[in-house]
């Protein structure tokens, strides 16, 4: 086994770990080398001088490199490659790249690292992986004995919950369109097939309520983007609790940060949120009650030449939309109430407004806007004229800040009220989180920034946890190197002023950059503070709450006191922090899991797999980290029993008699010859590539 270093970002800091240089490399080696199209080409070494290496590539190309650069091609790797990486030979970015890619190839697209399932996005179905008799056979099985899949983390964490008697969450991570949701439902899916319990009341068991609140949640808070056509502009923690004996007892979805300025402002060919075009697209009777029509006709919708999607039915959506909210016990009433919502927002959209003639307000532009306005008012069951009175007596009136509060707390509530909690009795929990990935883009603003933020903590959690496990279990892991990112929280959280992981670009008065873990990013600044306002205007709050509508004044609650007649600003970012703050403390009394979601190319087709692309994400993602991490450290752990049921056939004579777990775990690891790995307070902690090897002398024996 060889460690080797693991892309230039972690060079400077990988020196105190045990890495073996490639000195193993002489002419007539296969090798990887750099290449700016493919990242990683393989060719043989024809000469080396000194810190220079000449390769002649597979493409014929002949490069001369430092030898820094250049890495060894392990000669037997496997043609359907590995299921996990910690199997390669040579642990490093073109073996891992490798590795992925052939799997990919034959439709694998799920890969361990260790502990962490990484998915690649098919973009296409295969129908051999989410069948439900897959489920069953994932049921009980180890982790590691079938084909890595989300329902082997599923049933690790559930099975981990039963025995250690502690909650587990699953955190799901990658960039826009990499397949998180979908990964997210198959984890909830197998929890529900795991937990769920037969009834034969007719009554819709929790566990159905559970899977049936994606696509309400879907409705109001996804959309068309140009990354991924079914985007959730939110994040979301699903929360499934448990009873004593692993049955479903409730469930509980919490929402964070949601993309609110899509409500008014959409850029082609992006779309605003499904539900504004379900409803244009609804039947007739629904269409007319909820005076709708076509969605062309919308300011809010119009802005974008994108209406319809090839790959979503709005009229079809609209009637699952209904049966979804049905099921998870949104009544009648309470649909309409929210459809009516939606419809009132399109229609405030097109009210414009003039300058007032008689005062010094505004005033609604002509007839055509007083009707949209008139239809607004009663579809939100208020008063015409106080509605007009709220939009128009503010000093400053402009056409995006009016109703960007409205559609949060309707999203808020459904995901609040959509799942009953039926048993009280709940003692553990499997909390799965869907949550943006690290974003880079051209321009980054005030989202970005909160994004990163929380991507920071989530690595920082992952680290920490990382070392706990070794503390608990007095490990040595003194020279493992980790990352400490505390600074950059510190420099978020605390101050800017001269830190090192803060740049301030020379030519730009409003920029500023940050050195985050995953790589830099530079912020643009002009649209922050607008951003960070949360608009709770009084006025429109009074209003909607005054709604005829019980349902609608339920969604608007009256403000206290205070907020009502001072402060109208209120920080986004504030609430956010609280928020984050919240999630973590619930992550720090759970288990960890990780799935690490990767999007194969921006088409958005199958069968493309685009290696500098993927490679960022594995950067990014912190997949590389975790490898360093855990190639560095333990990767593969088993409590002792486990262990000893697993591998006593090395060395039977240890069953003999009365014996002891650790006596025994540690002549079972004394005879198989292996060395470093470490042996703690209830588990038995290998390096890479060691159970791989004690798993083959016990096949050769059975
Ligand atoms: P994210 O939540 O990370 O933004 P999604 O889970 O919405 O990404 O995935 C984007 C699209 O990719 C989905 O709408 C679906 O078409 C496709 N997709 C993702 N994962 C899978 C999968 N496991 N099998 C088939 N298609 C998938
Ligand atoms: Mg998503």
């Amino acid at each position: 086994m060889h460690l080797v270093q693991l892309g230039k970002r972690y060079r400077e800091e990988t020196r105190s770990v045990e890495v073996v240089a490639p000195s193993n490399i002489i002419a007539g080696s296969i090798v990887w080398v750099e290449d700016p199209e493919v990242a990683w080409i393989d060719g043989e070494v024809k000469e080396i001088k000194g810190e220079k290496i000449t390769v002649k590539c597979t493409s014929g190309k002949l490069v001369v490199s430092k030898t820094s650069n250049v890495y060894p091609k392990d000669p037997e790797f496997p043609p359907s490659g590995v299921d996990d990486m910690t199997k390669l030979a040579y642990l490093h970015e073109p073996g891992v790249l490798q590795n992925l890619r052939c799997r990919f190839d034959i439709n694998e697209i799920y890969t361990y690292t260790g502990g962490i399932l990484i998915a690649i996005n098919p973009f296409q179905r295969l129908p051999h992986l989410y069948e439900n008799r897959v489920m069953e056979k994932y049921k009980g099985a180890n982790v590691g004995e079938l084909s890595p899949h989300p329902f082997a983390i599923a049933d690790s964490a559930y099975r981990q919950m039963l025995k250690e008697q502690i909650s587990q969450a699953i955190l799901v991570s990658g960039e826009s369109g990499a397949g998180k949701t979908e990964s997210t439902k198959m984890l909830m899916q197998y929890l529900a097939f795991m937990g769920g319990r037969n009834n034969n009341t007719g009554e819709r068991s929790v566990e159905q309520k559970v899977l049936e609140s994606n696509p309400v949640l879907e409705a109001f808070g996804n959309a068309k983007t140009v990354r991924n056509n079914n985007s959730s502009r939110f994040g979301k923690f699903v929360e499934i609790q448990f009873d004593g004996r692993g049955r479903i007892s409730g469930a509980a979805i919490r929402t964070y940060l949601l993309e609110r300025s899509r409500v008014c402002q959409v850029s082609d060919p992006e779309r605003n949120y499904h539900c504004f075009y379900m409803l244009c697209a609804a039947p007739p009777e629904d269409v007319e009650k909820f005076k709708v029509g076509n969605p062309r006709t919308f300011h809010y919708l119009n802005q974008s030449n994108c209406f319809e999607l090839d790959v979503l039915d709005d009229s079809k959506e609209y009637l699952e939309t209904k049966r979804a909210m049905d099921i998870v016990g949104i009544n009648q009433a309470e649909q309409e109430a929210i459809f009516r919502v939606v419809a009132a927002i399109l229609h405030l959209g097109n009210v414009e407004f003039v300058k007032g003639k008689k005062t010094d307000g505004a005033e609604p532009k002509d007839d055509k806007s007083r009707l949209h306005l008139k239809t607004a008012a009663d579809l939100f069951m208020c008063d015409e004229k106080s509605l007009e009175d709220s939009l128009c007596k503010r000093v400053i009136v402009t056409r995006g800040d009016r109703i960007t509060k409205s559609l949060d707390p309707a999203t808020a509530a459904i995901s609040r009220d959509a799942l009953a909690k039926i048993d009280p009795e709940s003692k553990f929990l499997i909390g799965v989180l869907d949550i943006y990935g690290f974003e880079s883009f051209k321009t980054n603003s005030f989202e970005q920034f909160c994004i990163n933020l929380t991507n920071e903590k989530l690595q920082q959690h992952f680290n920490q946890m990382e070392q706990e496990e070794y503390k608990k279990e007095q490990i040595d892991w003194s020279y493992i190197e980790f990352v400490d990112n505390q600074d950059i929280l510190d420099l978020v959280e605390k101050t800017f002023k001269d830190h090192k992981r803060f740049v301030k670009p020379k030519l730009s008065r409003t920029d500023f950059t940050i050195c985050h873990y995953a790589g830099d990013v530079t912020y643009q600044t002009e649209l922050f503070l607008e951003k960070n306002k949360d608009l709770v205007v009084p006025e429109h709050q009074a209003l909607l709450n005054a709604s005829k509508c019980s349902f609608v004044s339920s969604l608007f609650p009256p403000l206290p006191e205070e907020t009502s007649k001072s402060s109208k600003f209120s920080s986004i970012a504030t609430g956010f922090k609280q928020q984050l703050q919240s999630l973590l403390e619930t992550l720090n009394a759970t288990e960890p899991h990780y799935v690490r979601c990767i999007k194969p190319n921006n088409a958005l087709k199958p069968g493309i797999f685009e290696n500098n692309n993927i490679l960022q994400q594995l950067r990014c993602g912190g997949v590389m980290e975790a490898i360093r991490i855990s190639t560095a450290g333990f990767p593969s752990r088993k409590m002792f029993r486990e262990f000893i049921n697993r591998f006593s056939i090395l060395a039977p004579e240890v069953l003999n008699g009365s014996y002891n777990d650790v006596a025994a775990s540690k002549r079972i690891l004394e005879k198989s010859n292996l060395s470093g790995y470490q042996v703690g307070k209830t588990k038995v902690f290998l390096r890479a590539g060691q159970m791989a090897e004690l798993d083959a002398r016990r096949g050769a024996i059975l």
